[in-house]
């Protein structure tokens, strides 16, 4: 028998990988599968960033990079740190990493091991957990409530730091939830956590650039006194359209850069250059796709919003952020992960169940948005019929 740390015997998944592999595998039999289930946007990468990276190619530019990405592009993403949150940042304490994922990979990496505590959202995206879980820290859910829309409370996140708590990973625009946390709030933790000066913060942005109803994105980078110890993790996946490009940007206090380059010099060498010169025409280039993109993600939030709600036992908030509607669904009389299991086996509607994002994930499912409104519209149909039918 071989051997493995026991981090093995604890590490977690993505369900939404195993949904996408069920709703592929019955597509594949001639079923018709609308997806909700996958957190991607639809769309095609731009046009322009696609070109750069194959001219990349041309060019010649298929060796190995710095281990912290092109210069240019470090450049690039510091430009853009300022251009939207009016921050000055130095593009030496940028690393490029294949994909968002991984900064957050690397962040509880750093800070993890037995007899640390480690503070994450939950509901939440599903790897914070399992990479904490698998370091041997002790995962510290910070709960998000839908009495608060969803949005995190300084206040209750606060109290739940003690003498072993090492890193605080928070989340707005959020997934699954969609929630945005306001200004007022995040004011009130960077605030706060001047008591505790040793707690590290990882800020995961990835929807930065995805807020609705005029609500504004907050990035923690604008509070000087969490500058020394904050973790940015943002990237192109989300706001660009390049989930497969496997392409993210992270910012590290002076303290850390160094370890994360070595990390980074260990684990990959360099993100792919190609694309890394694809996401420098996406962060250079002109905007408007990405503009028009999350227009077209509003209207559907709209349709699916008020689809939720008109069906029977079902209620759901306004998401601000993100792509993802996250209804409860408690009044239907079904527990979360057999109701989703349930609409893609017999609905053919691919939904994630609530408890994949954390135990307070019960009594809610998540449903990508990022899919046509004829789609949605159709999944909605199949949603309201199937509750009709099978109680
Ligand atoms: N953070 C959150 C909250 C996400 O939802 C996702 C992707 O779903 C990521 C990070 C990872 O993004 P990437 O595909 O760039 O690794």
């Amino acid at each position: 028998m071989l051997r493995t740390i026991a981090g093995f015997d604890r590490i977690g998944e993505e369900n939404a990988f195993a949904v996408l592999a069920r709703a592929t595998e019955l597509a594949g039999q001639g079923r018709d599968i609308i997806n909700l289930g996958i957190g991607q946007p639809d769309f095609r990468t731009p046009d322009h960033i696609v070109e750069a990276a194959v001219k990349a190619l041309r060019d010649g530019h298929h060796g190995y990079t710095p281990a912290t990405g092109i210069a240019p592009l470090r450049e690039a993403v510091s430009a853009d740190l300022f251009k939207r949150h009016g921050v000055e940042t130095h593009p030496d304490n940028v690393v490029i990493v294949p994909g968002g994922k991984v900064t957050m990979f690397m962040a509880i990496l750093m800070f993890g091991q037995p007899g640390t505590e480690i503070l994450y959202p939950d509901p939440g995206f599903p790897i914070y957990r399992s990479m904490i879980e698998f370091t041997g820290a002790l995962p510290v859910p910070v709960p998000i409530r839908e009495e608060n829309d969803f949005a995190f409370s300084a206040e209750e996140t606060l109290s739940l730091i003690t003498d072993k708590t090492r890193l605080l990973i928070l989340n707005s625009p959020a997934n699954p939830t969609g929630g945005v946390t306001p200004r007022s709030e995040i004011e009130k933790l960077a605030a706060g956590l001047e008591r505790f000066p040793d707690v590290a913060v990882l800020s995961d942005e990835i929807y930065s650039q995805m807020t609705y109803d005029g609500m504004e994105h907050v990035s923690l980078i604008g509070f000087e006194n969490l500058r020394d110890r904050l973790i940015l993790l943002d990237g192109w996946s989300k706001t660009y359209a390049m989930t497969g490009w496997r392409m993210g940007f992270s910012l590290w206090p002076d303290g850390l850069i160094d370890k994360a380059r070595k990390l980074a010099v260990n684990a990959w060498s360099c993100v792919n250059a190609p694309a890394q010169y694809g996401g420098l025409a996406a962060l250079t280039g002109p905007q408007d796709e990405v503009a028009s993109m999350v227009a077209e993600f509003d209207a559907r939030r709209r349709v699916i919003v008020d689809g939720l709600n008109a069906i029977d036992g079902i209620s759901c908030r306004t998401p601000l952020g993100a792509f993802y509607a996250y209804p409860n669904i408690g009044k239907t009389g079904w527990k979360a992960k057999a109701l989703a299991s349930a609409l893609l086996e017999e609905a053919g509607v691919a939904v994630i169940g609530g408890p994949d994002f954390g135990v307070l994930g019960e009594g809610y499912i998540r449903l990508s948005y990022a899919n046509s409104t004829a789609n949605i519209k159709a999944a909605l149909e199949r949603i309201e019929r199937f509750l009709k039918t099978s109680k």
